[in-house]
């Protein structure tokens, strides 16, 4: 087989379709690179080599029957807090370390469907909560680019599984910016959809309100690949919207014009182009809105007024509603016990001290403290009149424009442990990708340069509800037109 390092989904479905190769032998190169690479990123939990081989058997069957689509045969890994039939679920915390689902969660089911083989699960911050990868219970995992960078995070595993070429997708969730900050650190291309495009049955909940699916791979051509698959009404999550399937793939494949974003119109909100942004970060946003307006978009400048509260917005909200979720987790179902107790308030005790890191524990802390009464109507239902605003914000500078643009993060990776003892400097960092899970809207990363010492730098797209076949369509020309996205973090080294 020829060696199809670094190739996207579609150039593998390509070559599927064309017998260049099989499912079963791509998913064997995909194990064979995780082995070799897990002892220096440590990007998986769990490698699922059984059921991802009997998957690919499967897949190669299907296409000798000329049946399957686009996905049939593609290996791809699953962020540790969507739930596997099978396989262990773990969120990366030691309270879920033997963790094994009864179920597959929805967006689980729906790629199998699709014929994608999972390979297995990938490492994060604990319980989706960090910004760095850096609080997963089974070690730190390391940005390819740099070892010694954090690969970002919360979807750290999956950032550095498409990066390193160890599979050529993988899934993220976005609470706060949990898909497109790893996507940015990492040099990959992340859409967090509209809130309630794909279910949540199934992924382990962090802050309800604010959590969504997404895709992470190399282009945006496979986001809406993998998008198209996973999004759709699913009665078993109440926040599922029935939303009409869609094709998000359509808009690219239409033939490239010369002018072919003529019409679009970008908002720059002046908040996202402000003081603390770093230089090359901005520069690299800069070039890329010269590319963007030489394929026919328009600039405009606009405001979004409260954008500056979003972050301690939702560190009152996310805290608050991940202090309600992890009540779940006392001992008495599943997961993690302690041995030794004297009566019932000891175990929990205990079991909650043993089973959870000290993230956690400070976001269960912060979220019952403005929930308590007294503090709620002062902290909550404060965040909760500010969401609001910011949610407004962004309606009325979507009457200007179509979609935003500004950098995904002020920042390139930090190096690892930088953060670790500065929790407030890690949520500030935030501000940029907070605003769209408080509004619901989706929003993407797309890699768009490198620092001079060759850290990844993404740009960030943002869109009004249900505009994700737009902001693919405008990654995807971008990356038509240039070739960040196709670099590779051995290349770079090199150079
Ligand atoms: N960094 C943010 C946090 O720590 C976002 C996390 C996420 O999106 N899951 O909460």
């Amino acid at each position: 087989m020829k060696d199809f390092a670094f190739a996207t989904v579609a150039e593998l479905s390509a070559a599927l379709a064309a017998r260049q190769c099989s499912a079963l032998e791509l998913t064997d190169a995909a194990l064979a690179k995780i082995a070799a690479a897990q002892p220096t990123l440590n990007a998986f939990v769990s490698v699922d080599p059984d059921g991802a081989r009997a998957a690919a058997k499967a897949a190669d069957a299907a296409r000798a029957k000329g049946e399957g689509g686009a996905l049939t045969g593609i290996p791809i890994a699953q962020k540790d807090l969507f739930m596997t039939e099978g396989l262990r679920t773990t969120c990366s915390s030691k309270m879920l370390a033997n963790f094994v689902a009864p179920y597959d969660a929805h967006i689980v089911t729906a790629l199998k469907q699709a014929g994608t083989v999972l390979i297995g699960k990938t490492a994060m911050d604990e319980f989706a909560m960090g910004s760095s990868t850096e609080t997963s219970f089974f070690g730190i995992v390391h940005n390819p680019w740099q070892p010694e960078a954090v690969p970002g995070g919360s979807s750290g595993g999956s950032a550095v599984a498409v990066a390193a070429g160890l599979v050529p997708a993988a899934t993220g969730s976005d609470t706060g910016g949990s898909i497109r900050q790893p996507a940015s650190f990492c040099g990959i291309t992340g859409i967090k959809p509209t809130y309630g495009i794909c279910s949540r049955y199934g992924m382990v909940a962090f802050a309800s309100s604010l959590d969504q699916a997404g895709p992470m791979a190399r282009s945006a051509e496979d986001c809406a690949l993998l998008l198209t698959a996973m999004a759709g009404h699913d009665v078993r999550d109440a926040t599922s919207l029935p939303h009409p399937k869609e094709d998000y793939s359509r808009e690219l494949a239409q033939p490239a014009a010369a002018k072919p974003l003529e019409g679009v119109r970008i908002g720059l909100p002046d908040a996202f182009f402000g003081d603390g942004i770093d230089a090359p970060v901005l520069a690299a946003v800069e070039a890329a809105l010269v590319e963007l307006r030489a394929l026919g978009a328009a600039t405009v400048p606009v405001s979004l007024p409260n954008i500056d509260y979003s972050v301690p917005t939702y560190y009152v909200l996310a805290p608050a509603e991940a202090s309600s979720n992890l009540s779940r987790f006392d001992g008495v179902r599943y997961g993690h016990r302690a041995a030794q107790y004297t009566d019932l308030f000891d175990m929990y005790q205990k079991t909650r001290a043993e089973g959870f890191g000290d993230e956690v524990k400070r976001r269960i802390l912060v979220g019952t403290y403005v929930l308590s009464h007294g503090y709620y109507d002062a902290y909550y239902l404060k965040a909760q009149k500010v969401r609001r605003l910011i949610a407004d914000d962004y309606q009325a500078a979507f009457a200007q424009c179509d979609v935003i643009l500004g950098p995904t993060v002020p920042t390139t990776a930090p190096s690892l442990g930088a953060q670790m003892q500065d929790p407030i400097q890690m949520y500030l960092n935030d501000i940029f990708t907070i605003g769209a899970n408080l509004a619901g809207l989706p929003a993407m990363s797309v890699p768009c340069g490198f620092t001079p010492n060759g850290l990844p730098i993404g740009m960030q797209l943002q869109g009004p509800y249900f505009s994700e076949a737009r902001l693919l369509n405008i990654a995807h020309r971008f990356q038509q037109a240039t070739d960040w996205h196709r670099r590779t973090p051995k290349e770079t080294r090199h150079a």
